[in-house]
């Protein structure tokens, strides 16, 4: 389709999805296949880290590596410009710096576009403190310090349709212990404010023990909460929501603030919203089980961009969150599912989804590990304790080191995962015998 002798794969997004996606590439295909990555940002961002960043707990550069020198190591080429619009039909994206990229395969990962603008005075043009780009984590910092020298009530929390709810619940531990540190802890009611149906669903209909846990550590931390929240306005230092009941009943609730953290609702970012096949009307990527999209089937996609329906029915809209191990999988198995189309065949590799996840409170933590991520399950455990901490620290030494150097699975990450039984790729299904 390029015209060129080996095929052009794209990777679209430079973040935890596409920079594993286009290393996982290469190490899949070896040199049968160019790979060329394209972000609207020169660096990779290590998002896990984030709610570091906003406390001041690590530096914005020390979770962030710029990504042309380590991809050209491995032989892949690499744009920093915005996709501006895709046009699948013609296997071609256009780039905000005016040029136009042929493609034979693509794979989006291009993350979520943050729908703050659904809800009046919300975002941090707003001064409503935002943990979800690396830029947006550096400016709550410089709001929190500001907060810490005139301290008053905090809200953290998620709004409706919100589909990441662990950074919430991380981020209200951490800014109690960091204010605890500080000595003002006993200036500042806490609440913590969701559309969950209850605290520790998670967006996952709760994951072992998570209601209790979760719950206890609120408690015993006395941060307040409100569940079944649907976020109406924020004014300056005030948030309005209706707490809805089972009758449907909406309870209206304003609170004051001084420094508030809400993550908002997700969608896909405007270069691919509204094309037809491609997309769902929030413009999340369609995928089937291979990864692929239906009507376009050069086209894979992984992590935050894709869509993928709720759990259940809640009051308010709750989404499904898409983990860092869960978006992992899904590259392996577009990686495996190219190489089969490379060779003539057809993709038969589904990824597990399965979702292991470290939340951090600074003093100690939750983990969790779901398989599959959508209930019910094989395997649904929780557990707590400082050893979170530490393995949370260990998992981003560990991963920026694998931005650095490009090895997608070190040997040591197998022998782990083979010891605690968790997979990326689904067993294959023996073909019948003719
Ligand atoms: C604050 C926070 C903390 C989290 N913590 C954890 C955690 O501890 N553990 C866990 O498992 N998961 C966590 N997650 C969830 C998930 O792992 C991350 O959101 C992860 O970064 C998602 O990866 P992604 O590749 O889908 O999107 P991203 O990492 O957001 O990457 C998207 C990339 O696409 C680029 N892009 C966007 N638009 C364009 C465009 N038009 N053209 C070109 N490039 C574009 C972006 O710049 C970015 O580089 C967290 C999420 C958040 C928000």
């Amino acid at each position: 389709m390029t015209g060129e002798t080996k095929p052009r794969i794209v990777v679209l997004g430079g973040g935890l999805g596409g920079t594993v996606a286009a290393y996982e590439l290469r190490e899949t295909l070896g040199d049968r296949a160019q790979i060329h990555l394209v972000s609207d940002r020169p660096a990779f961002s290590f998002t896990p880290s984030n709610p570091w960043v906003a406390v001041g707990w690590r530096e914005p550069a020390a979770i962030q590596v710029e990504l042309a020198p380590v991809l050209a190591r491995k032989q892949i080429r690499f744009t920093a410009s915005a996709a501006q619009r895709l046009n699948p039909a013609e296997n071609r994206l256009e780039l905000t710096d005016g040029s136009s990229l042929p493609y034979d395969y693509l794979v989006i990962a291009t993350g979520p576009e943050l729908a703050f603008d659904e809800i009046e005075g919300f975002g941090p043009q707003a001064n409503i403190a935002s943990i979800c780009t690396t830029p947006h984590a550096e400016e709550a910092h410089e709001a929190f310090e500001r907060f810490c020298a005139d301290p008053g009530p905090i809200v953290v929390g998620a709004v409706q349709g919100a589909s990441c709810f662990g950074p919430a619940y991380e981020f209200a531990m951490i800014l109690d212990t960091e204010l605890r540190r500080r000595k003002l802890r006993h200036r500042v009611p806490m609440t913590f404010v969701t559309p969950e149906p209850y605290i520790g669903h998670l967006g996952l209909d709760g994951v072992g023990d998570t209601k209790s846990m979760l719950e206890s550590e609120l408690r015993n931390r006395t941060i307040k909460w409100v569940t079944n929240a649907k976020t109406t306005r924020f004014a300056p230092g005030t948030i309005a929501f209706d707490e809805l009941r089972e009758s449907g009943d909406p309870v209206p609730h304003e609170l004051p603030f001084k420094f508030a953290m809400m993550l908002p609702a997700f969608r896909g970012i405007k270069p691919l919203q509204g094309i037809e096949g491609l997309v769902n009307p929030r413009g999340f990527v369609l995928v089937d089980e291979f990864q692929r999209n239906p009507a376009f089937h050069n086209v894979f996609a992984l992590g935050v961009c894709i869509a993928i329906p709720p759990t259940g029915p809640s009051l308010v809209p709750v989404g499904v969150p898409k983990t860092g191990f869960m978006i992992e999988s899904m590259s392996t198995a577009i990686a495996h599912n190219l190489r089969e189309i490379l060779d003539g065949g057809e993709p038969k590799h589904r990824a597990t989804w399965n979702a292991v996840c470290l939340a951090d409170f600074g003093d100690g933590g939750v983990a969790f590990v779901a398989q599959p991520q959508i209930p019910p399950r094989n395997a649904n455990w929780s557990s707590e304790g400082r050893w979170v901490h530490l393995a949370k620290i260990g998992f981003e030494k560990y991963f920026m080191h694998k931005v650095k150097s490009g090895v997608v699975e070190p040997a040591y990450e197998r022998l782990a995962l083979k010891v605690l039984g968790i997979e990326k790729l689904q067993a294959q299904v023996a073909e019948p015998a003719e």
